[in-house]
């Protein structure tokens, strides 16, 4: 496994897989792995010739300095989890190597104008660009290749498939299924801040989604309704502060007014748990989760290159 803090060097060796015809995987981060990292890493090994992890923690889309300072930063462990993973090259640029100008934010950055506005944008001003501009950087510096996003941040993975979109960046981005504890909470490398008792106390974002969902299975079909359904379920926990609890169309992340089609609408909880916000989210049918279909990757992906 190659190890580079370089973006010269993270490219040669990408580049090169490449001309010897090998497929890359890419796999964005910013470190704290968990199992949901991995499962990302491993579906990208599953899927490609060779395996790319990036461990980067962006400072430009985060707006509270104290949040980006209490981030938790375990390097050494995160390589090996890479190493574990079948990763073949990790990426661990300093903020200086992705940012030159820093602390002087970029004067080039990205915004996915629409699906970054609601919801986490709303909440997080900013927190959109900063995603969509390193995001778009990786692509860059990767160049042709699938990249592996989780639906746990679904809102960023609508703003990340706009952005290879509008760009034609030679990327194909694959969302990946949500990984969660026993007891349904969503892996987070922010959970570790949460003491017992708001450990305990977050479990009820997953139940808000599940009472969506029963909402929708039971025949509700007022978007509001089943928006009511999940906040009543977060009421009941008074160690969690409510941001949002809504249906949304999964495609534009407009909120759901009449629900025609269930299976286009998507579930989104967001709170403050503690010192910590914690988002989730669900399809409005259990029958059809969070595995998205995958098209052909190898013979998508050689076909971007044709052209990139
Ligand atoms: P982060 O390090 O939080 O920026 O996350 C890096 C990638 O891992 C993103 O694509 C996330 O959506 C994904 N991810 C984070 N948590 C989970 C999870 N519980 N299940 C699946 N993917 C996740």
């Amino acid at each position: 496994m190659d190890v580079v803090e370089t973006v010269a060097r993270c490219r040669a060796l990408l580049d090169r897989a490449r001309a010897a015809g090998r497929v890359v995987g890419l796999v964005p981060t910013m470190g704290a792995l968990h199992d949901g990292h991995r499962s990302l890493m491993v579906r990208a090994r599953a899927e490609c010739d060779v395996v790319a992890v990036s461990i980067f923690v962006n400072p430009l889309q985060f707006g509270d300095a104290e949040d980006i300072e209490r981030y938790p930063r375990t390097l050494e462990r995160d390589l090996l989890v890479c190493a574990e993973a079948g990763a073949d090259v990790v990426f661990v640029p300093t903020v200086r190597e992705m940012y030159p100008s820093w602390p002087a934010a970029p004067s080039t950055t990205v915004s996915v104008g629409g699906l970054s506005d609601a919801w986490e944008g709303a909440s997080r001003p900013g927190h959109f660009d900063g995603v969509a501009t390193v995001v778009a950087k990786l692509f860059v510096i990767a160049g042709p290749c699938r990249a592996y996003f989780g639906l746990k941040d679904f809102q960023q993975l609508a703003v990340v498939r706009g952005l290879a979109r509008d760009l034609a960046l030679p990327v194909e981005v694959v969302g990946c299924p949500i990984a969660r504890e026993a007891d349904g909470l969503a892996l987070s490398s922010r959970n570790v801040r949460l003491s017992g008792d708001e450990r305990a106390a977050a479990t009820v974002l997953s139940s808000a989604l599940a009472a969506g969902r029963a909402a929708v299975a039971g025949g509700e079909r007022s978007g509001a309704a089943v928006g009511r359904a999940m906040r009543a379920a977060v009421a009941t926990e008074p160690l969690v502060r409510l941001d949002y609890a809504v249906a949304v169309d999964a495609a534009t992340l407009q909120e759901s007014d009449a629900i025609d089609d269930p299976q286009a609408v998507r579930l989104l909880v967001a709170a403050q748990v503690g010192p910590v916000r914690l988002i989730d989210n669900s399809a409005a049918l259990e029958a059809v989760d969070d595995v998205p279909a995958v098209p052909d990757a190898t013979d998508q992906v050689r076909r971007l290159e044709r052209i990139g």
